[in-house]
């Protein structure tokens, strides 16, 4: 029996929208997806065609895909945590919110913030402040704060700050967790010892709060800070660590989704590249290691 929930990061354009979203992750076997609904370095956004939805909803039914464990990525450049740009952040999200439930997809993944030049205390207090003015309890949309890494002044880095973020917020059922393993690795977290992570999560915040997980393998050792993501069994996490949090019986319905990088060749222009996703996909399914994946996806 394979109930596996997976899926990749893939593109969402304001032509094909969630169709386009769809098809791709089709394309490589998926049966979810994760997607940004416009550029992530950027915060124009385009109307959202109820008509393109529709017809996305019926190929998604013909290959049972659950709308309910599909995700919207914020994009990154906005940031609670600074005064400077706040309200910014606090309108931009606030509307992304909105076209996110106008899509039918019920979580949207946010990095809490960067503290930048305030002291961490303050960044926490205004993202919880943040997160109180965004979260709409008539939509049914969940906001699920991704663990980080630890790169700059980044929050989230450990069970204690994503708790208190928690404790702040007033709408309890509007707000999750998603877990990112090369982050947790890079925060310092030893993976091969994921149950006591777990266990210790479980105690300070409640599992049932986690409700998507970042699969990625990292290219820097535990407690590095630098959030570098590595193909599937290429990085320091390793295959087999990986395939046992894939296959945790406490996660099989929560979807898992890659953002492992794309593959170059050496001999052509970098922008060339080639999405990893259906090989490392098929990889996990197989639950077998393939250490020529790399050459198999360039020459293909
Ligand atoms: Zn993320
Ligand atoms: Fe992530
Ligand atoms: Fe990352």
């Amino acid at each position: 029996m394979n109930n596996l929930i997976i899926g990749s990061h893939v593109g969402f354009n304001n032509s094909t929208q969630l169709l386009g979203s769809v098809n791709e992750a089709l394309s490589y076997g998926e049966n979810t997806f994760m997607f940004y609904t416009g550029a992530p370095q950027n915060t124009r956004r385009g109307a959202i065609l109820d008509e393109i939805t529709y017809k996305a909803y019926e190929v998604m039914k013909e290959n049972n895909i659950d709308l309910s464990k599909v995700i919207v990525h914020a994009p990154y450049i906005v940031n609670l945590a600074n005064l400077e740009n706040f309200e910014f952040s606090v309108n931009f999200l606030k509307e992304e919110v909105r076209r996110v439930s106008l899509l039918g997809i019920k979580y949207m993944v946010l990095h809490p913030g960067s503290a930048v030049n305030y002291p961490r205390e303050e960044a926490i207090e205004r993202i919880i402040s943040g997160l109180n003015l965004i979260l709409d309890n008539n939509l049914d949309v969940t906001i699920c704060l991704e663990t980080m890494a630890g790169k700059g002044s980044e929050i989230g880095i450990n069970i204690s700050e994503i708790k208190r973020m928690i404790d702040g917020v007033k709408y309890k059922d509007k707000i999750g967790v998603c877990l990112d393993t090369c982050h947790l690795n890079d925060s310092g977290i030893d993976l091969t010892k994921f149950d006591e992570y777990i266990k210790e999560f479980d105690k300070e915040i409640g599992i049932n709060y986690i409700k998507v997980i970042h699969i990625n393998d990292s290219k820097n050792e535990i407690g590095s800070h630098k959030d570098r993501h590595e193909n599937i069994g290429f990085g320091t996490i390793g295959f087999d660590t990986l395939i046992k949090i894939i296959y945790d019986e406490r996660f099989t319905d929560i979807p898992k989704i890659l953002e492992t990088p794309y593959v170059t060749k050496d001999d052509e222009s970098k922008d060339k590249v080639y999405p990893p996703y259906k090989y490392e996909i098929d990889m996990i399914r197989n639950k077998l290691f393939d250490n020529k994946l790399i050459d198999k996806i360039r020459n293909n």
